[in-house]
């Protein structure tokens, strides 16, 4: 009887699923991140938001501290903005005039000559 042949298809199945799914691999979610850190965004560079003189308890800034002033000067001699340092408004102004007030007694370059 040639029409024994058939009934091997019906034996033991080798046709399992295999394990890996072929829908797309990077697509589901990866489980949920952010919890307990401490504010991982944002690439920039970022100073602490709080505000230098306000921390260290400086009312009046002093136009003779070079070093100090240097840190809110950029390269060529601009006063860095206050989003970038996070000084407050108040300390931001008074650095303003230390800044000029340096500049006047040639302790700070109006803009670096190059
Ligand atoms: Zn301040």
């Amino acid at each position: 009887m040639p029409e024994e042949t058939q009934a091997r298809a019906s034996g033991a199945s080798d046709a399992a699923p295999t394990p890996q799914a072929p829908s797309g691999p990077g697509s589901g979610p990866r489980g949920p991140r952010g919890s307990g850190g401490p504010g991982g965004r944002g690439k920039f560079f970022r100073r602490k938001k709080v505000c230098k003189f306000c921390t260290e308890k400086i009312d009046a800034i002093p136009y003779r501290d070079v070093k100090l002033l240097q840190q809110f000067v950029a390269e060529r001699g601009k006063i860095v903005p206050r989003r970038l340092t996070g000084v407050c408004t108040t300390h931001q102004r008074r650095l303003t005039r230390a800044i000029k007030q340096a500049r006047n007694i040639a302790l700070l370059p109006f803009a670096t000559q190059h």
